[in-house]
């Protein structure tokens, strides 16, 4: 479950107790009835704000992450006044979610959480998180918690109601769309063209949670998380939102991983032999049929394939652009008599690489 914000500190001048009491109060029945949840949290920067001196509306990035680091304690003790079970903080960067090992440790730290009835509060943890580490908002960071925690439901409690046909700040008749069944580019043209508040409630980065949450099987609900009533229509099995349906062909674990998780670093281009390969055998690639590298990419970064001009596979490579750039249309054995270093054959392997054709 992720609450924005505007529901922990609205006015963005500290916590308040508002919102939060509605939504305490459903985190507490849905444990009653043997609901694991796990919060994801906003506010720390709202919470902290009222510490400085500061009235300008654009932050230098370093008050921002003070700001955050004070009011991450007063974000945490205002959750903590609501429950009579303790809260644990869970501070996460993208970095962590992005490194295997990392990640698995993030999976058992919930779970124990978990199966001792603590509520894990989770968070960017602002202090580290520099734009090449962070997730950057925290729809994208509660759908990625919620693929690590295998959830079956991601609720995103927003100040809207849900995602509209049309900007229902603008149109009087826009009309919200209970149901999505299929997340595509219309979804997203509804979503609005940027992470812009204004424009339709930071829609896209919602809706970007939901083509993540949704491709690992989860259900996702857009509520809003000022009205009580959305969480006694979420008790009583009601949709009070937009619902956006679960993929009917969840990628296993590792594959969602590769998809939604890892940052593309670089690209590269392939002749149309292995393309084919590629799409219809779902072979390995080898550094033979590379004709181009983009980027700077380290051994292990994930990048996409190319051929043509059109993506068609991401996968993580065994190779770093530089040492690449030398080996591109030769085999890894004639270069290995040569380094007389062990050198794998593949650039990709199979098993670390996905398709991008199949709609997920
Ligand atoms: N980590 C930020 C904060 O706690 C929130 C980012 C977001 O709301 O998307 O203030």
């Amino acid at each position: 479950m992720k609450v924005g914000s505007a529901l922990i500190a609205p006015g963005g001048k500290g916590c308040s107790a508002q919102y939060l009491l509605a939504i305490a109060g459903f985190i507490t029945r849905c444990r009653e009835r043997g609901i694991d949840v796990v919060l994801v949290s906003s506010g720390s920067v709202a919470a902290g704000r009222s510490h400085f001196d500061f009235s300008q509306e654009a932050l230098p990035v370093p008050l921002k992450k003070a700001m955050a680091a004070v009011g991450q304690n007063e974000m945490m003790s205002n959750w903590s006044r609501f429950f009579d079970f303790p809260c644990a903080q869970v501070l996460l960067t993208h970095g962590d979610l992005g490194d295997r090992e990392r990640y698995v440790s993030i999976k058992n730290t919930l779970d124990a959480l978990l199966e001792n009835q603590i509520l894990p509060i989770v968070n960017e943890n602002d202090t580290v998180a520099t734009d090449a580490l962070r997730v950057g908002d925290n729809d994208n960071l509660a759908a990625l918690v919620a693929t690590v925690v295998d959830a079956d439901t991601l609720l995103i409690c927003s100040d809207v109601d849900g995602l509209y046909d049309k900007d229902p700040t603008l149109f009087d008749n826009a009309r919200r769309i209970p149901l999505v069944e299929e997340i595509d580019e219309s979804i997203f043209a509804l979503a609005g063209p940027a992470r812009n508040a204004i424009a339709t409630g930071g829609m896209r980065t919602k809706v970007e949670a939901a083509e993540k949450a949704t491709s690992h099987g989860i259900d996702t609900y857009i509520v809003n998380g000022r009205d009580s009533d959305s969480f006694e229509q979420l008790l009583r099995g009601d949709n009070p939102g937009t619902l956006f349906l679960r993929h009917p062909k969840p990628l296993p674990n590792r594959q969602h991983w590769l998809r939604h998780t890892l940052r593309v670093q670089g690209e590269l281009e392939v002749d149309a032999g292995a393309a084919k390969a590629l799409l219809e055998g779902r072979s390995s690639l080898l550094s033979g049929a590379v004709k181009a590298v983009e980027g700077d990419f380290e051994r292990g970064d994930a990048v996409i394939i190319r051929e043509g001009g059109q993506a068609l596979a991401k996968g993580i490579c065994q190779y770093s652009a530089w040492e690449l750039n030398y080996l591109k249309g030769r085999q890894a054995q004639d270069v290995q008599d040569l380094v007389g270093d062990y050198l794998p054959d593949e650039v990709i392997h199979r098993d670390n690489l996905m398709l991008l054709e199949e709609n997920h």
